[in-house]
Parts: structure tokens; sequence; C-alpha cells
């Protein structure tokens, strides 16, 4: 087994880009899990699917191929052969995503490609329920948050910096509907592990997460 740093968190607590940076600085392989639940989304979405419909999403389910591989370390999703990275950061997506990861079925299609890959390599991999069921015996567990205004505000101005319309209030209502759904579903609600170091980033800077992420991985080992 590599050494695995397991990073789980709401919405917008700024996950990705603190394991994506810590990764660099440890040499470790950052693995989006979201990623892999946006991209069955986008299948679902493109298909019509309705999540509902039990025997309808076990159908999809069986169509679809998920693969991550990465071009100069950045992590690319491959729905059936399509590189889809750059299309699964939509609204339409996040929702889906959100409303779709809990289902048992689509659950259960991740874990063993989410597990392979900590098996084999050193990484850091972010996501919702990686400290508490995907890697149980990670070395280390971060459970990384941040104030929902603050959640809100930082996924605002990154809209902002992409020229995307937006508005605050909207971002805000979407992140606490997100929330709702990923802490109170019935497989793998959003939890801090018992074992995990809490981060509020509410106050923090990027660089001093990745510092303080940085100095537990090594303190633990890595
Ligand atoms: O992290 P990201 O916002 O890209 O995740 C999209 C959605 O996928 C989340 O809202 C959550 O519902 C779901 N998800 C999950 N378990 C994970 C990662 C993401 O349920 N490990």
């Amino acid at each position: 087994m590599g050494f695995n740093i397991a990073i789980d968190g709401p919405a917008g607590a700024g996950k990705s880009t603190i394991a994506k940076l810590a990764a660099k600085e440890l040499g470790f392989i950052y693995i989006d899990t979201g990623a892999m639940y946006r991209t069955i989304a986008l299948y679902l979405i493109r298909e019509h699917v309705d999540c509902e419909d039990e025997q309808a999403l076990s159908d999809a389910l069986r169509s679809i191929e998920v693969e991550i591989s990465y071009t100069d370390g950045v992590q690319q999703l491959i729905l059936n052969g399509e590189n889809v990275t750059d299309l699964i950061r939509t609204e339409e997506v996040s929702q889906m995503a959100s409303i779709s990861s809990a289902k048992p079925q689509v659950r259960q299609k991740l874990l063993q490609l989410q597990r392979t890959a900590a098996e084999k390599y050193d990484v850091i991999m972010d996501g919702r329920d990686i400290g508490t069921v995907i890697l149980p015996d990670a070395q280390l567990k971060i459970y990384l948050t941040a104030s929902i205004e603050e959640r809100a505000r930082r996924r605002y101005m990154e809209m902002q910096e992409k020229g995307i319309e937006c508005d605050l209030h909207e971002i805000e209502a979407d992140i606490a509907e997100r929330d709702e759904r990923d802490m109170n579903r019935e497989v793998s609600p959003l939890k801090q592990a018992e074992d995990a170091v809490l981060i509020d980033s509410s106050h923090m800077t990027i660089t001093d997460v990745c510092e303080k992420i940085c100095e537990l991985a090594r303190n633990a080992g890595a």
C-alpha cells in the first residue's frame, strides 16, 4: 500500500486546490473523486436517466466505463473512451452529481476504482467519504471545512474571474442544498472520521492550509 492521505469536507472548502498543491509538494498523486461522480452524472444527464428509477439507473451504470489517466500530472476523466474533463464543471453536473452520488449503486461502482488507485501509489484523495469508507486505514485524514458564507464567496470570485455571470445568494443556496444532501444521505454521508484532523480554512490562506497538511503528512511518515 502507498502512503494515503484522505481529505474530506463540504463543497467549496478548497479541497481540490489544496490537495493538488500538497500533492505536488509531497510528490504524491492527486485523486479527485468528485470528478468521478461528476463523470457519471454527465452520462445520466446526456441519456436522460431518471435516478429514482432503480432499474434504469442500474442499466445505465452497466453501460458506463469510467477511467482516470494523467496528462502532465493533471487528472483526466475518461467516460466510455471520451475525455470529459472539461465538461463536468457545470452547475447542472454539480447538482446531478450530488443527487446521483446518494444512490448506493453509484457509490459501489466507484469504490474499487478509488481503492485500487490508492493501493498502488502514494496518493492524496479528496471527496466526502474517503476517510470514513474508502480508505479507513489512510495514514493521514483531514476534514477540511469553512463557513458557508466563505465557501460561497470563494466560488463567486472564481466564477467572476472566469467571466461567468452569477449571483452570490444563488451560489450560497446551491452550496447549502448540496451540504444538506451530502450530510444527510443514508449511504456514506459526509462526516468527519473520528481520527481525522479538523481544519477550518475560513480564515486561512491556501498556502497556510497546504503547509499545515504537508507538515502533518511528514510527521505521519510521508
Ligand atoms: O467534490 P465535488 O464538488 O466535485 O463533488 C461533486 C459531488 O459528488 C458532491 O456534491 C458529492 O455529492 C459527490 N461526491 C461524493 N463522494 C465523494 C466525492 C463527491 O458523494 N467522494
